[in-house]
C-alpha cells in the first residue's frame, strides 16, 4: 500500500483526501521556558527557509490547513506563520492560551498572579483583535498528569471562560486520562459544551475505556503522535473508537515538525507527510475522509 501511495505521488496524484486538515503540528518550538523565551533566540528567515519545503511536500497530499499548536511563550510566532502561509498556500492556524504542562516552566509571571477571569480576558482580546496580524482560531492549553494542581485548574477555568465568550474550541495537551476527565469536569461545570474540548495526546492513555468514555461524553479524542514508532498503536486506538461507533469524535495528526530553537539549523525537522504515506493507506477511504476532512471542520469550524 505504501508503494501505491508513493507511486500515486510520483504521478502527481494526491495520496490524501482533498481538503485534509492536520490538527496538531508545530513549525517552531522554543523549550527555553517563559523566562528566557525571546524572538532574539532565533532567526526568522532561517526558520522560514527550513520549514517551507515541509509545507510544500504536505500540500502535494491535498492538505489545505495545518493547526500550529505552539503556545505563547513556547515559540508562537504569528508573523512567521503568516509568511509561511502566504508562501506555501496552506492555511496556518495559530492559537491563544497558556501552557501549564512541564511543571509550569512555560508560564509567564502574570499567570501566577492573575485570576482565571483576567487570563481569559487576555485570550479573548487576542482572539478578537489578533496577534501581530493573525487571529488565533483555537485555545491551546497544557496540563500534566492528574490530579491537577490549583494552578492548572485555573488555566483550564480560564480556557472555559474564553471559549464561552469566543466560541473557540480548547485543545489541551494532557498528561493522562485522569487529567482529561478532570478538565472535562471543569469545563462542564462552567457550562462549556464537551464538543469544545479536544483531548490532545490521548494516545498516552493506554486504557481504551477512558477514550471511549470521553468520546461518548461528546469530547474530541485526538491521537496525534503518528510516526513510524507509533504507527501500530495509533491504528489500534483509532480502530477501537471506530468499532464503538465513535469515529465522529476522533482526530488524528503527527505532532511533528519543528525548528528547534537553540539547535544548529533547527535540529531535526520531522516532516508532515508520514500520516498520508503510511497511516492513511491502512484505513478505509470513508474513515480517512471523516478523520481528516469532516471531523476537523466540525471540531474547529
Ligand atoms: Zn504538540
Amino acid at each position: 500500500m505504501q508503494t501505491l501511495s508513493r507511486r500515486l505521488l510520483l504521478l502527481g496524484l494526491a495520496a490524501g483526501p482533498p481538503g485534509a486538515v492536520l490538527v496538531h503540528e508545530h513549525i517552531m518550538v522554543d523549550f527555553a521556558g517563559a523566562a528566557k523565551a525571546s524572538r532574539a533566540n532565533y532567526n526568522r528567515d532561517e526558520v522560514f527557509r527550513v520549514a517551507l519545503p515541509h509545507l510544500a511536500a504536505l500540500k502535494q497530499h491535498g492538505c489545505v490547513r495545518l493547526h500550529e499548536c505552539t503556545p505563547n511563550f513556547v515559540g508562537r510566532d504569528p508573523v512567521l506563520l503568516a509568511r509561511l502561509q502566504e508562501a506555501s498556500g496552506i492555511e496556518l492556524w495559530t492559537n491563544t492560551g497558556l501552557y501549564a504542562a512541564r511543571e509550569f516552566i512555560f508560564l509567564p509571571d502574570y499567570a501566577h498572579s492573575e485570576n482565571a477571569r483576567q487570563l481569559a480576558r487576555r485570550w479573548v482580546r487576542e482572539a478578537r483583535e489578533g496577534v501581530e496580524g493573525m487571529r488565533p482560531r483555537f485555545i491551546k492549553i497544557g496540563v500534566d498528569r492528574g490530579p491537577l494542581p490549583a494552578l492548572s485548574r485555573k488555566i483550564v477555568t480560564a480556557a472555559a471562560y474564553a471559549s464561552k465568550e469566543t466560541g473557540l474550541s480548547i485543545c489541551a495537551h494532557t498528561g493522562d486520562g485522569l487529567a482529561a476527565r478532570e478538565q472535562l469536569e471543569i469545563l462542564t461545570r462552567n457550562k462549556v459544551e464537551p464538543s469544545k474540548f479536544v483531548w490532545v495526546h490521548a494516545q498516552n492513555e493506554r486504557d481504551f475505556g477512558i477514550h471511549e468514555k470521553l468520546a461518548r461524553a461528546g469530547a474530541w479524542v485526538e491521537f496525534d503522535g503518528i510516526s513510524p514508532q507509533g504507527l501500530e498503536w495509533h491504528l489500534r486506538c483509532v480502530r477501537a473508537l471506530a468499532e464503538k461507533g465513535l469515529a465522529h469524535r476522533t482526530l488524528i495528526s503527527h505532532d511533528a515538525g519543528w525548528y528547534h530553537v537553540g539547535e544548529p539549523g533547527g535540529g531535526r525537522f520531522r516532516g508532515f507527510t508520514y500520516l498520508f504515506t503510511d497511516f492513511v493507506p491502512q484505513l478505509e477511504a470513508a474513515l480517512t475522509r471523516q478523520l481528516l476532512v469532516d471531523n476537523p471542520r466540525v471540531a474547529f469550524g
